[in-house]
């Protein structure tokens, strides 16, 4: 699981995140919603050191990321994150993507990381793809291919920022439907996301951040149905 405490980050003067509380159970699903500007992006972003907090601590499975000494790169192994823009490196085929961090993160031989590769790759229905390179794949394909990659590293967590955000529309829903799958499968997941269909049907509980603060959290279906801030409120008026 994901434990947050007090967690605060600023960017010059401006404080973004203002001290955060947050507890994902094992194999819980968590997602997060709010404005644009809220801290959402920055919060996942902290859960696997993209941005060190300012303040504030933060464990991933028992272990404390905000230890000064702890390593960043079993950090990144154990918490995978998928963005709205794939972040596919461009220059090298899908295979190779994926195979890239087996290689310099876990230090698993070339050979190897091609068998969990293309396990994975089959698992997400690409494995044709895979002496192709990402502009050569709609953008469905890009996502499922990241999404590959960070589950090829056997992640115990797993965050998604806007993942379907940037996909065309008819594509949307075999993405979510993937995440739906591995939510089923008992992997522990923080998705930020605009999908609120996705949030009610998958989702444990639904967290509602504004300006850098959780506002309400709660059972999904409950918070969505019941605001009980007008802040939510508007919100949901809004994205509805
Ligand atoms: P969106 O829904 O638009 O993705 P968000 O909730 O993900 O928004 P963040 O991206 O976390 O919001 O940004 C929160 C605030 O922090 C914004 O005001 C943003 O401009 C600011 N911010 C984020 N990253 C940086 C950075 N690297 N440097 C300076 N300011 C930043
Ligand atoms: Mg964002």
């Amino acid at each position: 699981g994901v434990r947050l405490r007090d967690v605060r980050k600023s960017f010059g003067h401006t404080e973004v995140l203002k001290g955060v509380d947050l507890d994902v159970a094992p194999q819980e699903v968590v997602c997060i919603i709010g404005p644009s500007g809220s801290g959402k992006s920055t919060l996942l972003k902290c859960i696997n050191l993209l941005e060190r907090p300012s303040a504030g601590s933060i464990w991933v499975e028992g272990v404390e990321l905000t230890d000064p000494s702890s390593d960043v790169n079993a950090v990144r192994a154990t918490v995978g994150m998928v963005f709205q823009h794939f972040n596919l490196f461009p220059h090298i085929t899908i295979l190779e993507n994926v195979t890239m961090a087996l290689r310099v993160v876990k230090r698993i031989s070339a050979k190897e990381a091609e068998k969990i590769a293309m396990r994975q790759l089959t698992r997400l229905g690409v494995d044709s793809l895979s002496h192709m390179r990402p502009a050569d794949c709609s953008g469905g394909q890009q996502q499922r291919v990241a999404i590959t990659r960070a589950l090829a590293m056997e992640p115990r967590v797993m965050l998604f920022d806007e993942a379907t955000s940037a996909l065309d529309p008819e594509l949307v829903k075999g993405v979510l439907d993937e995440m739906k799958s591995l939510a089923l499968d008992g992997m522990t997941m923080v998705v930020v996301t605009h999908e609120m269909a996705f949030a009610r049907e998958v989702a444990d509980r639904v967290v509602f951040m504004d300006d850098g603060r959780i506002v309400e959290i709660g059972p999904a279906k409950e918070l969505l149905a019941n605001p009980q801030t007008d802040r939510l409120r508007d919100f949901l008026s809004q994205v509805l």
